[in-house]
């Protein structure tokens, strides 16, 4: 038999290498940064178009190349960054591999400008998948730039499996976060479609995290400081009642690399334990230094993986630092619930007689009367009736008309009729039986039915109702808006304003109404009728995030995605107590709905138990 095996020519083992260096254009803006700082930058600009698809181009002020390297950079395991295998063990630098610049080069469109300090002129390389089209000599200052053009213009697979532009900057604005919060002596710059998106100064860790995310930021971070044998910890955490929806802010590096680890991630999480609600994720910004001997970060291409040498000792210590940072800055009550309290018994107390303490008891005292101000009791359907007792109908602009419809309980026998469907047997019987409701535990409420009784779920009967609501607001336009008196000024980072301004539209079409979005400030001057005024900022803060995690722009999700942020975070949640017209009125309109039975979530709504069920337990 002839032999059949060959050694892959250069640019086809490239290509195959470059499908594990490069996925994306995040990929190689991940790449050219690393190679830009451990060119030892000072300064680093980013300029992308068309989400990195069209051009991808980084500068630097670094040390530069000779022309002879700046050849030989493009060969596969060309690297200036080690030179022996013992070198791995002690690796001070963000590239090793010496593969990425040969990768990117076998499926891109490249060309370098690259000169050394004390050198007369620059080189000048263009080179198209793998093959070197012109080297010349150029006048430059000090430093390297790379441009990449028409990322995987020859794999079409892989240029066509690429997301939209939107997604792909959302990929490459993630990237930069990480490299930039990991380099705070480093200035940086980025620039998309030819607008600034940051200007980041040299600075130190706090400010480079209020830089990037926003003034807000900063009130949010509670420091965390360890210095052990074993490992330096340092940066910030977010206090716990900062937790958000999505696990956006959450930032773990080690020796100044973003990386990930699941593990260790639990140990950050669980020190918040009993202090964030379940499905909430505490942000954080921390900074690991271990001896570079003693982790291995050579496991994967990408590099964002980290093998350590006692990841049990780093978890405990991990996570007793970070409680001890939520301790120390009185984010948690100072009380310690597990000790004895009689071992804390004043001596002077100990022998003397209990006296029971006297409570006055107003027992007339009805919270939920209409007196009541706060919004922090039922929401949604109590917040109403103060709206209207307080006359604030007046500040509705325009259809008035339609906000009595919607909201007024005398409308419960008037949609009671309309909507008897497949629960309700017979109009009369069914306005009757509405009337008659009670609420469970404060979860459930329970009102009979010809056949039976029914046992709805409150949340998820609400959050069905307000869904409806804001789909059809948002699908026919009319929105209900309740003017500010002051217009509130919420700041946001400028990421978030990015999607602000994508979904401003629908947001309009829901109620809110806007007044300017630039630099890190969005004016609100109206909110839907529901949305009190001091929820504002969480609401909005929920919507970026949630449509951060989607793909925002298809208009179908959009709307979706909305409807669903705005009706879990103001619907009437589990725990929370309802008066009798509010239990009648959430049942009827949830009847009125088109989809009563599942939640927006796809979870069921109510129960029925038929009197033949009863029966059949009392046998
Ligand atoms: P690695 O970073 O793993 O060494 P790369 O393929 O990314 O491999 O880069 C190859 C070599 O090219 C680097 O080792 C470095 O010497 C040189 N190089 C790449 N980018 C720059 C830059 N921006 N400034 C100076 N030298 C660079
Ligand atoms: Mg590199």
């Amino acid at each position: 038999m002839a032999d059949i095996i060959k050694l892959l020519p250069d640019h086809v083992a490239n290509q195959i290498a470059a499908g594990e260096v490069v996925q994306r254009p995040a990929s190689v803006i991940k790449e050219l940064l690393e190679n830009s700082i451990d060119a030892s930058s000072t300064s680093i600009k980013l300029i992308i178009k068309d989400g990195g698809k069209a051009l991808i181009q980084v500068v630097d002020d670094g040390v530069g190349m000779s022309a002879t390297d700046a050849r030989l950079s493009f060969e596969r395991h060309a690297t200036s960054k080690i030179q022996t295998a013992e070198d791995l063990f002690n690796l001070n630098t963000k590239g090793f591999r010496g593969e990425a610049l040969a990768s990117i080069a076998a499926i891109a469109h490249v060309e370098m400008q690259t000169k050394p300090e004390g050198i007369e002129v620059g080189t000048h390389i263009k080179i198209e998948g793998s093959k070197i089209l012109s080297q010349e000599v150029i006048a430059m200052p000090k430093g390297t730039s790379m441009a990449v053009k028409n990322l995987f213009f020859n794999i079409p697979a892989r240029r066509n499996f690429l997301k939209s532009n939107q997604v792909e900057l959302r990929h490459i604005t993630d990237e930069f976060h990480r490299v930039a919060l990991a380099h705070p002596a480093i200035a940086f710059h980025f620039y998309n479609n030819g607008s600034e998106v940051f200007n980041l100064p040299k600075s130190n860790y706090r400010q480079r995290i209020v830089n990037i995310f926003g003034a807000k930021a900063n009130q949010k971070l509670v420091p965390v400081d360890e210095d052990t044998q074993v490992v330096k910890i340092t940066g910030f955490i977010n206090k716990p009642e900062f937790a958000k929806k999505s696990r956006g802010e959450q930032f773990f590096f080690v020796n100044n690399r973003f990386v990930k680890s699941p593990y260790l991630h639990h140990a950050i999480i669980s020190a918040f334990e009993g202090l964030i609600k379940s499905g909430s994720y505490p942000g954080y910004f921390l900074y690991l230094e271990v001896d570079p001997g003693s982790i291995d970060i050579n496991i994967h291409p990408t590099k964002t993986e980290v093998k350590f040498d006692d990841e049990h000792t780093l978890y405990a210590i991990l996570r007793s630092t970070i409680k001890h940072s939520l301790g120390q800055f009185n984010v948690v009550p100072a009380i310690d619930f597990d000790q004895d309290q009689n071992l804390e018994t004043p001596y002077a107390y100990r022998d003397k007689d209990m006296v029971l303490p006297k409570v006055t008891v107003d027992a007339g005292f009805n919270p939920f009367q209409e007196k009541t101000q706060n919004h922090s009791g039922v929401q949604g359907y109590r917040r109403d009736i103060n709206a209207k007792s307080q006359g604030w109908e007046s500040m509705y602009i325009g259809l008035e008309s339609e906000v009595g419809k919607d909201d007024e309980f005398s409308s419960v026998r008037f949609e009671s009729d309309v909507i008897t469907g497949s629960i309700f047997e017979g109009n009369q019987d069914n306005i009757e039986s509405a009337s008659t409701t009670f609420q469970l535990r404060r979860k459930y409420i329970v009102t009979t039915i010809k056949s039976g009784m029914v046992v709805i779920d409150q949340s998820r009967a609400h959050q069905r109702v307000l869904y409806e609501k804001f789909l059809k607001n948002i699908t026919i336009k009319e929105a209900v808006s309740q003017q500010l008196l002051f217009p509130l000024s919420l700041s946001f980072s400028k990421t978030d304003i990015v999607v602000l301004k994508e979904i401003k539209e629908s947001l309009t079409t829901i109620g809110f109404i806007f007044g300017t979005m630039d630099g890190e400030t969005v004016q609100v001057t109206g909110v839907p009728p529901l949305v009190a005024e001091s929820e504002v900022s969480m609401i909005l803060d929920q919507l970026v995030s949630d449509c951060q995690m989607e793909v925002v722009g298809d208009n179908f999700s959009q709307t979706d995605i909305l409807s669903k942020t705005l009706c879990k975070t103001l619907s009437v949640k589990t725990g929370e107590i309802l008066d009798n017209a509010s239990q009648i009125a959430l049942v009827n309109d949830l009847f009125a709905c088109k989809e009563s039975m599942v939640s927006p979530f796809n979870k069921p709504v109510y129960i029925t138990i038929t009197e033949n069920d009863i029966d059949k337990k009392f046998i």
